[in-house]
C-alpha cells in the first residue's frame, strides 16, 4: 500500500523523514530529511556516497540513492516528530543488487511468482549494559541460572515496558518479555509478519531498542558474545511458508505429516539442512560470532548454540526445532545477522529445497549436547568467519540465487573483516608463545 509521505507527514504531524537503508554489515545509515522536501525525496530518493558505507564500492561511483519504501514508514512514539522509512538502494536509475533490502524483495518476488510466501518471527536477544561497554547495568544480577529472573527484569522495567508499550503502539503484537540466560539478557517477541515485514520490523526494532536503552542512560548490545563467561545474544526465527494470494493457507502444515509439518515444509527444511554450513557466513556474520556457536558451557550451564547440523522436535539441543505444528526454529542466528539478509539466507535455501525436493534427512530425537558424540556424519558449523566465508563462496546454489553482484561484494569486505581481526596481537598468543 503505497504512501503519500508529504500527506502522511501532515496528517501525523511529522517535521523529519530518516530515510534509511542498511549496508551489508547490517549497520543503519539515514538523512534526515525535513517533511518540506519529502516530495521530492520520495520521487528521486536521498543520496549517499555508497562507498562510506559498508557496500562495496569506491569514490568513482555515481551518487546512490535510497527509494523510500513508503509502506514500510514507521512514526517513531518516543520522537513523534520523526518517521522512519525504509529505502532501497539505486544508482544509474537501478536498483544496486548487492544492497541486502534489494536481495531479499528479490527472493521474496522469486516465490510469489511461484505462488508462496515465506512468513517468519525472530527472536533477537539483547544485553543491557552500561554506557562504556564494559559490564552489564545491574550490579545485582549475579544469579548462576538467572533465566526468567522475576525481580532482575523488574529491575529493568522502565526501559523493558517502555520498548514493549512502543510496540504495542506500532501494534506489532509483542506478548512477552522476558529476562534471558545470561546476566543482564533479555529478550521480547512480537508477532510474525511476512519475511520483509519482518526485516523491517527487526532493523527498525535494534534501533528503538538502542535508543530507548540510551535514553534510561544505559546502552543495548546484539552482539553475538560480549562477556566471555555469559551466554550470547542470539536470533532465533521462526518460520513457515503460506499461499502467496490470501496469506491465509499454511503450506507447512499437515495434520497427517510428521510432527504436523507437510511435504513442502520438509522439502523446505531439506534446502536449510543442506546449505546451513554456507548459511552460517550470513546467519553469523562477525569474527566474535564464533566465539558464541563453539563456546565452551556458560555460567548458566548451557550455550543455547546449537553448533551442529541436525534437527529434531521440540528439543532445543538441535540446529532446527520443531516446536509445534506447521512451523520450524532455526537457531543458528546470532545478534549480527543483518535483518534483511537473515530472512533471504533462509528463503534462499528453502528455494532450492523446494525447487529441488530436497530431503532434509532423519530427524533426531536425542539430547545433542550429551550425545551428539554417537552421532555418525552429522556436519558441524565452521569455526571460525573465514571458514563460513570460504564454504559460502564455493556454494553455486547460493551465488546463483543471491546473486553474483551481492555474493562478491560480501565475500570481499567479510574477508577484509578477517584480515583486520587477524592483526591483531592478543594477550593470549603472547602469554602462550612469548616462551616458544
Ligand atoms: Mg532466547
Amino acid at each position: 500500500m503505497a504512501k503519500d509521505l508529504a500527506k502522511y507527514a501532515k496528517e501525523k504531524g511529522v517535521k523529519f523523514f530518516l530515510i534509511n537503508f542498511t549496508d551489508l554489515f547490517g549497520f543503519q545509515r539515514a538523512k534526515l530529511v525535513p517533511t518540506q522536501a519529502i516530495g521530492g525525496m520520495q520521487k528521486d530518493g536521498a543520496g549517499f556516497a555508497g562507498f562510506a558505507t559498508w557496500l562495496d564500492m569506491t569514490p568513482g561511483h555515481p551518487d546512490m540513492f535510497s527509494l523510500p519504501d513508503a509502506s514500510s514508514v514507521i512514526q517513531l512514539p518516543w520522537k513523534p516528530e520523526v518517521a522512519w522509512v525504509a529505502g532501497d538502494p539505486m544508482m544509474d536509475g537501478k536498483l544496486v543488487d548487492q544492497a541486502p533490502r534489494v536481495v531479499l524483495k528479490k527472493l521474496v518476488k522469486r516465490a510469489a511468482d511461484k505462488g508462496w510466501m515465506m512468513k517468519s518471527g525472530v527472536e533477537p536477544e539483547f544485553h543491557l549494559i552500561n554506557a562504556d561497554g564494559t559490564d552489564i547495568s545491574d550490579a545485582r544480577d549475579i544469579a548462576e541460572k538467572p533465566c526468567y529472573d522475576q525481580s532482575a527484569i523488574m529491575r529493568r522495567y522502565d526501559v523493558i515496558s517502555e520498548i514493549c508499550s512502543t510496540m504495542i503502539e506500532l501494534g506489532w503484537g509483542p506478548y512477552q518479555n522476558d529476562h534471558e540466560d545470561a546476566n543482564g539478557q533479555f529478550e521480547i517477541n512480537w508477532n510474525f509478519a511476512d519475511s520483509l515485514t519482518t526485516a523491517d520490523q527487526h532493523a527498525f526494532f535494534k534501533f528503538m531498542v538502542k535508543e530507548i536503552a540510551e535514553k534510561h542512560g544505559l546502552r543495548a548490545t546484539f552482539m553475538p558474545k560480549p562477556f566471555a563467561h555469559l551466554t550470547g545474544n542470539g536470533c532465533h526465527v521462526h518460520v513457515s511458508c503460506w499461499d502467496a494470494k490470501t496469506g491465509k493457507k499454511n503450506l507447512f502444515h499437515d495434520k497427517k505429516g510428521d510432527l504436523g509439518v507437510s511435504e513442502f515444509g520438509y522439502h523446505f527444511l531439506g534446502g536449510v539442512m543442506k546449505h546451513a554450513e554456507s548459511l552460517v557466513a550470513i546467519t553469523n556474520p562477525a569474527v566474535n560470532s564464533y566465539k558464541r556457536i563453539n563456546a565452551p558451557t556458560t555460567n548458566s550451564g548451557a550455550t543455547w548454540a546449537p553448533n551442529t547440523i541436525t534437527y529434531g522436535g521440540n528439543n532445543r539441543t538441535h540446529l532446527v526445532r520443531i516446536p509445534d505444528e506447521g512451523r520450524f526454529e532455526v537457531r543458528i542466528a546470532d545478534g549480527a545477522a543483518n535483518p534483511y539478509l537473515l530472512q533471504a539466507a533462509i528463503l534462499a535455501a528453502g528455494l532450492d529445497g523446494l525447487e529441488n525436493k530436497i530431503d532434509p534427512g532423519k530427524r533426531l530425537d536425542i539430547d545433542m549436547y550429551g550425545l551428539g558424540h554417537t552421532v555418525k556424519g552429522a556436519k558441524k558449523l565452521p569455526l571460525c568467519l573465514i571458514d563460513a566465508i570460504r564454504i559460502f563462496g564455493k556454494n553455486k546454489t547460493m551465488r546463483a540465487t543471491l546473486g553474483d553482484d551481492f555474493c562478491d561484494a560480501y565475500i570481499k569486505l567479510k574477508t577484509r573483516d578477517w584480515n583486520q581481526y587477524c592483526q591483531q596481537l592478543t594477550q593470549w598468543e603472547r602469554d602462550t608463545t612469548l616462551d616458544c
